[in-house]
């Protein structure tokens, strides 16, 4: 309630609770300022089709990074403190924005397909994160048909109802969404079955040991399956080598995306 009224505040609880409370506060501080003097950044890292010949068309997605005089951080590194305390919106919003704003521009030298936006179900459940996105998207003329939001398994199932009420209304704008860091979670197959998501991305840990672990194979080939049967494409993240590349195809993994693709790129316009 402090934090004012109409806000759903969502605590993880599997993100540790030792986090020392002056550090989390030093980046609340850090971050707020950045929010206010434009010290947070993007980042894009491709997505690319693994099983059709590779196109012209652009796919992308969008990661956030901060920028201090110490250099640039990861998300990993602040995302918490801003959800704990309450910046995330701000954040997320900020990003929506600015991803609007690159695709206007970057419309005219090359032709992006989709960008992948994260976002976190706090934000979802902003009741006016309706009317800022559809502003964002008059604003810079964009079609909501590029932009596919990315919403981790994890919070979807946390926040099942939340999240299916805003998916749904989001759709009918005409934006797609993706089930991201799937496999790290418990969705169970009435999850998946009304989750009205257009992809899946099965998470990095079972992608990156892939070639060792004839159990994962197993996994990712049955999720992979499950998902084509329900109409949904795969995106496979943190491809590190080509011999993950190879298994991938042979699983009919759809697209790919990590290091040995293409590593996270400051934006260009
Ligand atoms: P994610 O959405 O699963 O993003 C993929 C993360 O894996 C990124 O880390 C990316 O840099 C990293 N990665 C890419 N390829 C490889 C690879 O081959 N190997 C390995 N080991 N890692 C790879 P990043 O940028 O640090 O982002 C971490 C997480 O922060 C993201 O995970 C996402 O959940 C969150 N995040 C990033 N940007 C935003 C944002 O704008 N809003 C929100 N709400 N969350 C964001
Ligand atoms: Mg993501
Ligand atoms: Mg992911
Ligand atoms: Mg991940």
């Amino acid at each position: 309630k402090s934090a004012g009224r109409n806000r759903i505040i969502i605590s993880e609880p599997h993100k540790p609770t030792t986090i020392h409370r002056h550090n989390q506060m030093d980046m609340v501080a850090t971050l707020t300022q950045a929010l206010r003097d434009g010290q947070l950044t993007l980042f894009q890292q491709p997505i690319i089709p693994l099983i059709t010949a590779p196109t012209q068309l652009l796919h992308y997605e969008v990661l956030v990074r901060l920028h201090t005089d110490n250099g640039l951080i990861n998300p990993g590194a602040f995302l918490p403190a801003a959800q704990r305390y309450g910046l995330l919106l701000r954040i997320d919003r900020w990003v929506f924005n600015r991803t609007c704003a690159w695709l206007a521009e970057a419309d005219n030298l090359v032709r992006t397909e989709i960008v992948n936006v994260n976002i976190s179900p706090e934000t979802l459940a902003d009741p006016t994160f309706m009317m800022f996105v559809k502003r964002c998207l008059s604003d810079h003329a964009v079609s909501p048909g590029k932009i596919c939001f990315e919403i981790t398994e994890y919070s979807a199932i946390n926040h099942f109802t939340l999240v299916l009420r805003h998916i749904l209304k989001l759709r009918e704008l005409g934006f797609r969404f993706a089930l991201d860091d799937f496999g790290s979670g418990f969705a169970s197959f009435d999850h998946l079955k009304r989750l009205p998501v257009d992809f899946i991305k099965i998470d990095g840990k079972f992608i990156r040991e892939l070639g060792q672990d004839a159990t994962n194979k197993i996994l990712v080939q049955t999720v992979t399956d499950i998902a084509h049967a329900l109409g949904k494409q795969v995106i496979a993240e943190s491809i590190e080598d080509p011999q993950t590349m190879d298994i991938l195809r042979e699983l009919d993994i759809d697209f790919g995306q990590g290091y040995y693709l293409g590593r996270p790129v400051a934006l260009y316009t």
